[in-house]
């Protein structure tokens, strides 16, 4: 029976990693792996997290199971945070919200996906290219996928391939949207065009999912969630799709959150019993431990502004590595100046898979085959090896 089974082809940025691993070049650069690095290069466990786990260490008296919907108090604690305080107050007020933990955001989009599936849903449109792991979600969930364009040519958001698929989307349709800091491309809508959206999604009835994986990575805590928090303010029913992976430096103990704004009390209610039985019937509950440290944080006035602190060096530091690159208008005829005005940890280069094997093994630069690089792998001390790279493989 199992051999029945045909080979997946092999995920490529973790061969990658074996390949820069392998790599004995002490110039390499590794702009492939999506974690945050300092200017060391380093992806330390925050400060804040760490005086969360020791409390949790001396404290924690139990480590009994909890439920499908996790530990409430961390997803209480951190919805402010997501939605601001008084879009938390308003829809909490009126019952209009309620979240469950997950295992990573990755565990929150194939909920939401699910719930929109046991709704009714049967096509979700993304734009393209995507975080790889949204198609195989989808795929996965056995929806329908329509596709339009993200990034238009000029590096901004194609704005207007969006309005024809909510002009044309069906009601029973589903749209799924990066809340901020777009991966692969850091390409983000305007607060104008998300005002637009928002608007646009109010009077098609098109259901929106929103996942929000690196918040305070872009612009700010606020500034990173406006698009989301207009859109939820907007409409009558939402899914939000949150990871704290990044901005509490957490990947591999998988904290995320699932939120579902529905349009009362009673609708929020079966959206989350819907919610519990599908995470029972996949993992059951999600871990414990990153979600408590968050919580721990989140319940502390000290531990909270050591972490903002913490999301806001990151922020700065992706800041300046985008504005060094964004200096170079011609890099071997690859204009940089758009990542600039870009945000978050990612960007699309033009460059072909040739080039990007070349770069590799010419330089010693190690990035996805699809020209994604990882920003926040340059230091003030490889970027201008890269560019010049970049210029040889593609002058
Ligand atoms: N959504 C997007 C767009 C992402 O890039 C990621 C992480 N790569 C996730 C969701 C999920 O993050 P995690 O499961 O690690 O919390």
């Amino acid at each position: 029976m199992l051999d029945k089974l045909t080979q997946q082809p092999p995920d490529a940025l973790l061969a990658l990693i074996k390949l820069y691993n392998a790599d004995p070049r002490a110039s390499k650069i590794d702009l492939g792996v999506g974690v945050y690095r300092t200017a060391d290069g380093a992806t330390p466990v925050f400060r804040a997290i760490k005086a969360a786990e020791k409390r949790l260490v001396d404290g924690q008296d139990t480590k009994a199971y909890l439920g499908p919907e996790g530990d409430m108090g961390f997803v209480n604690a951190l919805m402010p945070h997501v939605f601001g305080d008084s879009l938390t107050a308003k829809l909490t007020e009126a019952g209009r919200i309620d979240g469950m933990q997950t295992p990573g955001g990755t565990g929150a989009v194939r909920l939401a996906v699910a719930l929109a599936a046991k709704a009714g849903v049967k096509k979700i449109w993304m734009g393209t290219p995507s975080w790889p792991n949204h198609a195989q979600i989808l795929a996965d969930c056995g929806m329908e996928v329509g596709t339009f364009n993200h990034a238009a040519e000029n590096g901004s958001a194609d704005m207007a391939a969006l309005r024809d698929v909510i002009a044309s989307a069906d009601a029973n349709d589903a749209v799924l949207l990066h809340g901020a800091c777009h991966n692969p491309t850091g390409v983000d809508y305007t607060n104008e065009e998300w005002d637009e959206i928002a608007g646009l999604l109010k009077d098609s009835g098109t259901l929106p999912i929103i996942d929000l994986a690196y918040q305070g990575l872009g612009d700010g805590m606020a500034e990173d969630a406006y698009g989301m928090r207009t859109l939820v303010s907007a409409v009558p029913e939402a899914l939000v799709a949150y990871s704290c992976d990044k901005n509490f430096g957490l990947y591999r103990d998988r904290v995320g959150a699932l939120y579902a704004i529905g349009g009362d009390a009673d609708v929020v209610t079966r959206i989350m019993s819907n919610g519990s039985s599908l995470a029972r019937a996949n993992w059951s509950m999600p871990p414990d431990h990153g979600g408590a440290a968050v919580r721990v944080i989140l319940e502390d006035e000290d531990l909270t502004a050591d972490w903002l602190a913490e999301v806001e060096d990151m922020r700065q530091r992706i800041g300046q590595v985008r504005a060094r690159l964004a200096a170079n208008s011609n890099a071997g005829g690859v204009d940089l100046t758009p990542l600039g005005r870009q945000k978050g940890m990612f960007a699309m280069l033009p460059v072909s898979k040739e080039q990007v094997e070349q770069l590799r093994k010419d330089h010693g630069v190690y990035m996805a085959g699809s020209g994604r690089i990882n920003v926040a792998g340059l230091t003030m001390g490889n970027i201008d090896a890269f560019v010049a790279a970049l210029a040889d493989v593609t002058g």
